[in-house]
């Protein structure tokens, strides 16, 4: 409800400054609208808000006064039920004393050197109108582990920052731990918390440092609005750091998401794109930060499209199974021993997208089983038809991601497909990365060794593509090492690339592995691999991966030269 000035009393209007200049100042501003009492410092002006406790509309405090100051007042304030009901505006020319102020409870801050009289009135009349409303932060509520403000509230006081204060270029930024659960499940519940009030405290001691609010939202969600930062790679290096100091004894790891100030974008968009951003970083510990861009918004669209469509992709056919040739390099000329299969996937839009595209997605959210399980049941398949068109098994290996290892039923699975397509358990070779080794180590070696056991051939897959170390190729009970393209793309070059594709050979050898070279595309890398001894190549030199009919071609020169039937 509007009251009409004409005829309702003007309200009434306490301003509290020391300085008498401040006061006429605002007294001149404010007369033609209000009525306006004042005091001179904090103490008249406690004493004015009790006498005036239902008429006053709004109090404009100075922060520095003699006496008693503006942030004592706030104090009380805050503990007064009654007197919190009166909305404060402090007065301030110090950017920090203003946040402080707001963090005690302000619901506005006015600058000094004072602004157009219009900005003053204007915002005077909008804490008024808002307080009426009763939508005025009346005062904090804070999260009772780290003593950060709710998600609430801390949206609520965000917005209000950037509607009063646009000038101000305010950054989103989204801080996780990574693995939270894990960290709760392996080191109990009290240790979690203990975890977050660490990195509560040092949020806050940031708080201090800089202009911004700071927010847990739940869990090991963290949110913090503030002032553009310098160097954000810092800023999470200092958070990292301070739980590397308190918990030496437990890898707790940050990760971190910005989405930089932009003109007109309300802190709702702003955190969940730093979130989106935040959510990039998944998994990543190489790289925990991620700055929200234009870029990463197209790829985050693309990315919730890919996810959308693949359910169709399955049923519309959409998805195809390419072979690219194995030769085996000592035979002259080289002999077609094996395939890999290959996912392509032709989008009725966006045409054909290539396994890098989507692999990794899928990957992250465990969606790559329906592909996995997808191509295998093809390929097991192929080779089935191929033997029965030509009258020999040509051998196929297939990919398995991380999220298959860790499927209860994927041995089950893929021996029911053996059985389907009544082939032999090493028809049908699996390829494993070596970056699943990394990550979880002790079930992958008991699954493949249960694989090997039952017949099953295991390929290490980009070896030398990550991290791997000699160690895991002794622990690995693996039948072929797939070098990865890397050494390969340089040896024409590079001496040492040579001499570590020689090395890797000659490990494998001693180590009963067979060696396959991928990524071969010119005859220069080809003989070069001859002579160091790598028994099998795979790369563009002899052929890209091919759809079935294509690849029958291959097949068909292959018994043309050898008369193989
Ligand atoms: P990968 O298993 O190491 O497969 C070999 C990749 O190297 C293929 O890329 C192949 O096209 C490419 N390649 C082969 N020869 C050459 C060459 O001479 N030069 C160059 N530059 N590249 C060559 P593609 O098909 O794009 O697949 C990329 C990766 O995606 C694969 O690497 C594999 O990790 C993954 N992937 C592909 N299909 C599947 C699948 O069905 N399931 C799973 N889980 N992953 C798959
Ligand atoms: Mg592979
Ligand atoms: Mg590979």
């Amino acid at each position: 409800m509007i009251r009409s000035k004409q005829i309702q009393r003007p309200q009434l209007v306490l301003v509290v400054d020391d300085q008498e200049i401040n006061r006429d100042a605002l007294g001149i501003i404010l007369e033609d609208d209000y009525d306006v009492i004042y005091a001179q410092n904090g103490k008249e002006a406690l004493n004015a808000m009790h006498e005036h406790i239902d008429e006053l509309v709004i109090v404009l405090l100075d922060l520095m006064m003699p006496v008693m100051d503006g942030f004592e007042v706030l104090e009380t304030v805050r503990n007064d039920e009654d007197l919190r009901k009166i909305p404060i505006i402090v007065l301030t020319s110090d950017k920090s004393a203003e946040l402080r102020a707001l963090q005690m409870g302000a619901a506005d801050f006015i600058t000094k050197p004072f602004d157009a009289h219009e900005v003053i009135l204007a915002r005077v009349g909008r804490i008024i109108e808002l307080s009426e409303g009763r939508k005025l932060i009346s005062s904090a509520e804070t999260d009772k582990l780290t003593g950060l403000y709710n998600r609430n509230f801390f949206f609520e006081y965000a917005d209000r920052l950037y509607r009063y204060h646009k000038d101000r270029h305010m950054d989103a930024i989204v801080l996780n731990i990574e693995q939270f659960h894990s960290i709760n499940d392996l080191n109990g519940r009290q240790f979690g918390d203990r975890v977050l009030k660490t990195l509560g405290e040092e949020i806050k001691a940031f708080m201090n440092e800089t202009v911004g609010i700071a927010s847990r939202f739940e869990a090991d969600r963290f949110a913090i609005y503030c002032v553009g930062q310098d160097d954000y790679k810092s800023l999470l290096k200092r958070f990292q750091d301070k739980l590397d100091e308190q918990f030496p004894e437990v890898n707790v790891h940050l990760r971190m998401g910005v989405k930089l100030w932009a003109e007109d974008t309300e802190p709702v968009v702003m955190f969940d794109r730093a979130r989106a951003a935040c959510n990039m970083t998944r998994g990543d510990y190489q790289n925990p930060l991620m700055i929200y861009s234009e870029e990463m918004r197209l790829k985050e669209l693309m990315n919730r499209r890919l996810l959308n469509d693949l359910r169709l992709a399955v049923e519309e056919n959409q998805l195809i199974v390419y072979y690219q040739p194995k030769y085996d390099i000592q035979c002259n000329p080289p002999r077609l021993i094996s395939a890999e299969a290959l996912i392509r996937w032709k989008h009725p839009e966006l045409g054909m997208i290539a396994p890098g595209d989507f692999i990794p997605l899928f990957e992250k959210n465990g969606l790559i089983s329906v592909v996995d399980s997808f191509v295998w049941k093809q390929a097991a398949k192929q080779i089935s038809l191929w033997r029965e068109k030509y009258g020999f098994t040509l051998p196929v290996s297939v990919n398995l991601s991380r999220v298959d290892i860790f499927d209860p039923a994927l041995t089950d699975k893929l021996v029911e497909l053996v059985r389907d397509y009544d082939l032999k358990f090493d028809d049908l070779k699996l390829e494993v990365t070596e970056s699943s080794y990394t990550d979880n180590a002790k079930m992958l070696l008991e699954l493949i060794h249960n694989l090997r056991t039952m017949g099953f051939e295991v390929e290490m897959d980009d070896f030398g593509a990550g991290y791997s170390s000699l160690n895991m190729l002794s622990d690995m009970p693996i039948d072929v090492l797939k070098m990865d393209m890397k050494f390969v793309r340089n040896i024409e070059q590079s001496e040492t690339d040579l001499l570590l594709v020689k090395l890797i050979i000659d490990i494998a050898r001693y180590m009963n592995l067979e060696v396959v070279a991928e990524g071969v595309e010119n005859n220069k890398q080809l003989s070069l691999l001859q002579d160091a001894g790598c028994n099998v190549v795979q790369g563009f030199y002899f052929s890209r991966p091919l759809p079935p009919e294509e690849f029958e071609k291959l097949i068909e020169k292959e018994i043309e030269l050898r008369g193989r039937k």
